[in-house]
């Protein structure tokens, strides 16, 4: 099963349920629609809405983050997973390096997992270095430890899914060699059969990915997906990648 999930960032409307409705119907008559899922994280605002007018249909929501605690709690402005599961999310990304530039830890990202994992949300655990690390030749070092150091083996390996982002490739148009990238999905997927001590997860690969660039994806069987952020908001853009892939 290959996945295709758009993360909105600050994006997004009410009204912006039509972007989703043009993806739905596409993917409603593609006879390749057996081979992947669909899964759009909106901002907190539209979980409710776009999960309920979802709910029978084909894309599946989630959350672009899940606090680190369950239930209720003091902290203005946090969201956990039980109040996100329980507008019909059914995802959440965690780790995204947006989050972690504004100040999560391994430590609060363990607890994401956690939490999210506790209340019935799959996770997408996004990972990626930066472009001193990776000129540096620290990649593989780096995502060891962003995994090591938050996937714990009691945590249902079923329910998670890996992003591998690197930091200098979202929003810039530049993306990784083809050589690097299945080298460094090989690795990922290595360290996470380590950590289950079974089958690795979904590995995704997100950073700049648009429709002409997916071609170069293809021939790296071993992701399983993309993480697409900014032609996410467009469906025109965002079946294009879909389309090209299959071709
Ligand atoms: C992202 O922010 O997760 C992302 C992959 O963005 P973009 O596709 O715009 O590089």
């Amino acid at each position: 099963m290959r996945y295709f999930i758009g993360n909105w960032k600050m994006f997004g409307l009410p009204k912006s349920i039509n972007i989703l409705k043009k993806i739905n119907t596409f993917y409603t008559k593609d006879r390749n629609k057996g081979k992947y899922r669909i899964i759009i994280t909106p901002p907190y605002t539209l979980l409710e809405s776009y999960a309920k007018h979802f709910k029978k249909k084909n894309i599946s929501i989630g959350s672009q983050n899940s606090y680190q605690k369950d239930e209720f709690s003091s902290n203005t402005a946090a969201v956990s997973p039980y109040m996100i599961k329980s507008v019909g999310a059914k995802y959440t990304l965690i780790g995204h390096s947006d989050n972690r530039s504004e100040g999560d830890t391994n430590e609060m990202l363990k607890d994401k997992v956690k939490f999210a994992l506790k209340n019935n949300l799959k996770v997408i655990f996004c990972i990626g270095e930066n472009k001193k690390e990776k000129k540096n030749k620290k990649t593989l070092n780096v995502l060891k430890k962003q995994l090591v150091k938050v996937l714990d083996k009691k945590f249902n390996h079923k329910s998670l899914i890996v992003a591998y982002e690197p930091i200098w490739s979202i929003g810039t148009g530049k993306l990784p060699s083809a050589i690097d990238l299945k080298k460094t999905t090989i690795y990922i997927k290595k360290i996470l059969k380590k950590i289950f001590k079974r089958k690795s997860p979904a590995v995704l690969y997100g950073g700049s990915v648009d429709g002409k660039n997916v071609e170069m994806f293809k021939e790296i069987r071993e992701i399983d997906g993309f993480l697409i952020g900014g032609a996410s908001k467009s469906s025109k853009k965002f079946i294009d990648i879909i389309k090209n892939y299959y071709r």
